[in-house]
């Protein structure tokens, strides 16, 4: 008889996401098991917005933005051991070196020593794609072999046929990971993105 196929882990109950913790050094990070997707981008590209649409709550990734906690990587629980990670923004062009520094030394550490991390959704304006700042985080997930999921935001500010081009263009620069275009504002573009995130929810089952 032949062995029974193994259950592939239902989408996780986005809607039920609850924030679990916010980190500013790894000691503060939650336990290195189960599966962590984690959300990266430009200060400003629609990362909150998006974390929002996808889970379809609306003000769940403001905790991010409450001032004093946008240095600070936040951890959400979807389902026990399934987390989404918002890596704090960066580029924005008024923070101190300073603080750079120190986004660089949090955000390369949890990415380069994440046991639990799955992939990585590149969160970018369609209109500005592929900064010099994303690009480092492209470098980054590539030493590591961490999977990137570009993710074109506001693609309500373009027409149909420039979107498809823009994604096109992004998807030959990259040479991996089908870009999701995205809408938070038309709420289009989430169906594409969950379903591409089970695959990676199903990443570490058995394990
Ligand atoms: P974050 O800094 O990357 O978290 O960006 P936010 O999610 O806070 O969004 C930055 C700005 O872009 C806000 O004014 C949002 O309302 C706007 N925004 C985000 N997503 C979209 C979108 O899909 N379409 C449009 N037109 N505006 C968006």
């Amino acid at each position: 008889m032949p062995a029974p196929k193994r259950p592939t882990p239902a989408s996780p109950a986005y809607p039920r996401t609850t924030f679990l913790t916010g980190a500013v050094a790894p000691r503060q990070f939650p336990p290195d098991s189960g599966i962590e997707v984690a959300f990266a981008g430009r200060s400003n590209a629609g990362k909150s917005s998006a974390i929002n649409a996808l889970c379809n709550r609306k003000g769940l990734a403001r905790t991010s933005k409450t001032p004093g906690r946008t240095q600070m990587i936040n951890f959400f629980e979807l389902d026990p051991g399934l987390r989404l990670v918002d890596l704090p923004g960066y580029g924005y062009a008024k923070v101190p070196e300073a603080q750079r520094r120190q986004w660089r030394r949090l955000v390369e550490s949890y990415l380069s020593g994440r046991g639990s991390l799955a992939g990585v959704v590149l969160v970018m304006d369609i209109r500005h794609p592929l900064t010099p700042f994303d690009q480092q985080l492209i470098d980054w997930c590539r030493c590591r072999e961490t999977p990137i999921l570009p993710l074109l935001t506001k693609a309500d500010k373009l027409s149909h046929g420039v979107a498809v081009q823009a994604s096109r263009q992004v998807a030959k620069a990259l040479g991996e990971g089908s870009p999701v275009c995205f809408s938070a504002l038309r709420h289009t573009g989430v169906e594409a993105l969950r379903a591409a995130l089970d695959a990676w929810w199903s990443h570490g089952d058995g394990d």
